[in-house]
């Protein structure tokens, strides 16, 4: 089998043997995948420092067909985020884009902005001076991006029952139907939430970024701390309903 060259960021990691662990990675080139690096738990192995949560690595696998466990020969630390460690804010943001990578996304479905996009938001994490307002704001970012990859693009623009653009108030988000009802449309439908004027508008911001390629932290950094939580809240239960359970970080972003 040959050996082929990759880069991704490391998701999680399982111990499988006394020397040897499971390595859950996002990868470029392949989108997620699970890779056994022998010795791994070794001081002396060829995967030097790089084998830490959250490290960002260029890797040289083997890659295995039917379900079983690529096997990781090397690994080298590209960028390590060493800024996540030192503040609780960032730390937690790190994680929970790390379980919406690890659990929100398929193996052998790559989209290589998500891995971007995963690497400059733990970027902005990792700088000591952010504040939790922005570290938030730049963890929706993220998961609008997310959203938008995996195809479950919010429809804010128009009722996605009678498709009319003249929204008016008060306005609610059908995750079964991926958009926004008018008070008409929802009689009688389940599953939805209000979002207040303001909520919509920066919901409706980020999901024009994310269709976007601009860089930032996002939108809900300007927003009032009602706003901003309100937009956390929806996205973590469009988040929520597309997978059948909240992340469990999500908490973290909604205060
Ligand atoms: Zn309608």
């Amino acid at each position: 089998m040959p050996l082929e060259s990759a880069e991704g960021l490391i998701l999680r990691l399982h111990d499988f043997s006394e020397s040897s662990r499971v390595v859950t990675l996002y990868t470029r080139e392949f989108g997620k995948m699970r890779a056994l690096a022998k010795g791994g738990k070794r001081l002396r192995s060829p995967f030097e420092s790089a084998l830490d949560l959250l490290t960002h690595a260029r890797i040289v696998l083997v890659r295995k067909t039917g379900g079983s466990l690529h096997l990781l020969t090397e690994a080298v630390q590209a960028t390590r985020f060493g800024g996540l460690r030192d503040n609780l804010e960032g730390i937690h943001g790190g994680f929970l884009v790390a379980e919406l990578l690890g659990d929100w996304t398929e193996e052998n479905d790559p989209h290589p902005r998500l891995l971007d996009e995963a690497l400059a938001t733990l970027a902005r994490l990792s700088a000591g001076t952010l504040s939790g307002e922005a570290a938030r704001a730049a963890v929706a970012r993220f998961e609008s991006v997310l959203l938008w990859e995996l195809g479950y693009r919010p429809e804010l623009e128009r009722c996605v029952g009678c498709t009319r653009k003249a929204l008016a108030g008060p306005l609610a988000f059908g995750f079964g139907h991926g958009g926004i009802l008018c008070p008409v449309c929802r009689r009688d439908q389940r599953g939805w939430r209000e979002l207040s004027d303001k909520a919509w508008k920066a919901a409706l911001e980020l999901t024009r970024q994310a269709a976007g390629e601009e860089s930032g932290d996002g939108p809900l950094a300007a927003c009032d701390g009602d706003t901003r939580r309100q937009v956390a809240r929806w996205l973590g239960e469009y988040l929520g309903w597309i997978r059948g359970r909240r992340p469990r970080l999500m908490g973290w972003q909604e205060t």
